[in-house]
């Protein structure tokens, strides 16, 4: 919403007045003086006219979920159940998913409602790690770590994904580490490889790892660390 409506809204004064009063350094938003009244300001701005709170920023959410399998990563659905639904309704307004996951994946999911900071989360280009514990249908080959690492074509897209690692943790297990986040990515490159995933569970996104506290269905706040590991 624009400042100058901001202020004669909720200060019952003229649009004009309004102009005026922001024109004349009265009105700081976000502690900083603002003079221009067509400044879009949004609902996480504080604004001040002398001191005085006319609009009192709201707090951005930022949630760590435990997704159990057969939910939707999605905000609503007709036919499946979505993640969301398993938030508090006084916390779901504005939430959004920092990076999906397959309905019968598990996990770790980031709901926010700060698209800014989200975007820094999951866009390609930053390439911030994600960490999935994978159990396979059959044994994974001793030359899937070179195959991963050269990175995976993918038709579809027309692109090779990015070097991926692959730590072994048993004969049809494995911790694998992927820098993007791109459709069914890890489910992909192991049928590219022969293989079939038969679960998946991210256990982290860059300095956020799922809380070996929270049971499946469980969600809590990231703490203010884990916020700003995100740059
Ligand atoms: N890769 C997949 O194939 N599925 C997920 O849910 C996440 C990564």
């Amino acid at each position: 919403m624009k400042l100058s409506r901001i202020l004669s809204n909720r200060n019952g004064v003229s649009r004009k007045q309004a102009n005026a009063l922001i024109a004349s350094g009265r009105v700081r938003v976000n502690d900083r003086v603002c003079r221009t009244p067509a400044q879009e300001v949004d609902r996480f701005s504080t604004v001040r006219l002398d001191g005085e709170i006319i609009q009192a920023g709201e707090a951005e959410r930022y949630l760590m979920l435990n997704k159990p399998a057969g939910y939707l990563s999605a905000t609503v659905d007709d036919i499946h159940q979505t993640v969301l639904e398993l938030i508090a309704p006084e916390l779901r307004w504005h939430l959004h998913i920092a990076g999906r996951l397959d309905r019968s994946s598990t996990g770790l999911l980031i709901l926010t409602s700060n698209g800014h900071w989200s975007r820094k989360l999951t866009e390609p280009v930053v390439k911030i790690p994600k960490v999935y514990r994978v159990t396979t249908a059959h044994p994974i080959s001793p030359e899937t770590e070179a195959q991963f690492a050269q990175g995976i074509w993918f038709e579809f897209e027309g692109l090779t994904t990015s070097p991926a690692q692959i730590e072994l943790m048993g004969e049809r297990e494995a911790r694998v580490t992927i820098y993007e986040g791109r459709y069914h990515q890890i489910k992909r490159m192991f049928h590219a490889v022969g293989n079939r995933v038969t679960t998946l569970h991210r256990e982290r996104m860059g300095g956020i790892a799922l809380d070996d506290n929270l049971p499946p269905g469980d969600y809590r706040s990231l703490t203010r660390e884990e916020i700003d590991s995100v740059q």
